[in-house]
């Protein structure tokens, strides 16, 4: 059915099949294939990435800006109800997050973290993907992706 579609529709069809629910993690691993790479998804590492590349020592998570306390972005603003409850949750993500990322650095991975914010639209998620192809083959061990916002 899909060869029928022109690019546009097919375009069309796909951003709605991702607001209605497609995860981010699924987007960026399916723009890293369409680019050649080849990756692992399901892993023993701490904090288990959402992509791992194991050759070249990488690891990828995508974050939700909400639930991982993507700071000073908009998006991870708590609920003005039960506000403390979401606090102490996310409160709890934050630092398993970090503990995480403190182990895999120790045991010598690369690690980029992307903010399901820099996914906001086709134009940041173009560019999101190109820096990450860039970093992948680097010698950078850190990176940190996030949308514009507020100037
Ligand atoms: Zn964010």
């Amino acid at each position: 059915m899909i060869d029928f579609m022109t690019k546009e529709q097919r375009r069309r069809c796909m951003s709605r099949v991702r607001s209605k629910g497609t995860s981010p993690e699924v987007f960026i691993r399916k723009a890293l294939w369409h680019a050649g790479f080849r990756y692992r998804i399901k892993s023993k590492l701490p904090g288990k990435p959402d992509i791992v590349f194991n050759k070249l020592k990488v690891v990828i998570f995508v974050h939700g800006c909400f639930w991982h306390c993507h700071g000073g972005c908009p998006k991870s603003k708590l609920p003005s109800t039960r506000k403390e409850f979401w606090a102490d949750k996310i409160v709890t993500n934050v630092k398993r997050d970090e503990k995480n990322i403190t182990k895999l650095k120790e045991q010598g991975w690369r690690v980029a973290i992307i903010w399901e914010c820099s996914l906001k639209n086709q134009k940041s998620q173009e560019q999101t993907v190109n820096s990450l192809k860039k970093w992948i083959v680097s010698n950078s061990d850190r990176i940190e992706m996030q949308g514009s916002y507020g100037g």
